[in-house]
């Protein structure tokens, strides 16, 4: 992960892909900044009602009005891809065989609806991307030590398969020694989407993560745990140039 004096932090392995330009974008900017930024580019930006959801589109060309969904995909140049997030992982993906990118919003509940898994799956169909060939990259998101969910969440994730150690353990609980009520538990969104990026069968050197930083301790991003009257939300972009 490359921090610097950008409004946005980018990870190595995409930033060395010829044509593509993506970041994840942090507290200090705005929505007139980062259209600002958009147009420098000479690129449209695509920004969803997000949903959290399950929603995949497709885009082959910029969409006549606002769409309502909670992922991104294209083939096409010149489309800059948003995510827009405070604590929810964004996640970004490559296919750079077959010149195609997506951007997927991966809170709890898309998380739960397997929305990163399928977005895979349709940049599969949509473009013949194999998932061994592609490259994931994880945003920061709100870390396991400060994301407390309820037994209902929990037992939703183990339901639509998803193993037991997405739940971080106790001991990761800040301030540890207070007395742990047992029906609370500690959501890692980053593992449980690794977990379903492995499962389709991306290798490790080929999912890159922005972790350790968490959105909710570090006053430098959003969080809507933290500041839930905050309106404001973090950019997070991918696109072929
Ligand atoms: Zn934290």
């Amino acid at each position: 992960m490359t921090a610097n004096k950008r409004p946005y932090l980018t990870v190595p392995r995409l930033a060395a892909v010829p044509g593509l330009v993506h970041g994840f974008g942090d507290g200090r900017w705005t929505e007139a900044g980062f259209l600002a930024f958009a147009e420098a580019l000479r690129m449209t930006p695509v920004v969803m009602r997000q949903l959290h959801s399950d929603v995949i589109h497709r885009l082959d060309e910029a969409p006549a009005e606002k769409l309502a969904g909670d992922a991104l995909m294209t083939d096409v140049p010149g489309l800059l891809l948003v995510i827009r997030t405070a604590d929810c992982l964004p996640v970004l993906l490559v296919d750079e065989a077959n010149r195609a990118v997506a951007a997927v919003h991966c809170g709890w509940r898309g998380t739960d609806k397997r929305i990163l898994e399928k977005a895979v799956r349709a940049m599969g169909e949509a473009y013949g991307s194999k998932p061994g060939e592609m490259l994931a990259a994880l945003g920061p998101c709100v870390g396991p030590a400060c994301y407390e969910v309820g037994p209902e969440v929990r037992g939703a994730f183990l339901e639509a398969g998803f193993p037991e150690a997405v739940f971080a353990p106790r001991a990761l609980v800040p301030g540890a020694g207070a007395p742990f009520s047992g029906r609370k538990y500690l959501l890692d969104l980053r593992s449980a989407n690794a977990w379903l990026l492995s499962g389709l069968g991306f290798g490790e050197d080929r999912i890159t993560n922005a972790g350790p930083v968490c959105t909710h301790c570090e006053p430098r991003f959003l969080s809507y745990r933290r500041d839930p009257h905050d309106p404001r939300r973090m950019y997070n972009f991918i696109g072929l140039v």
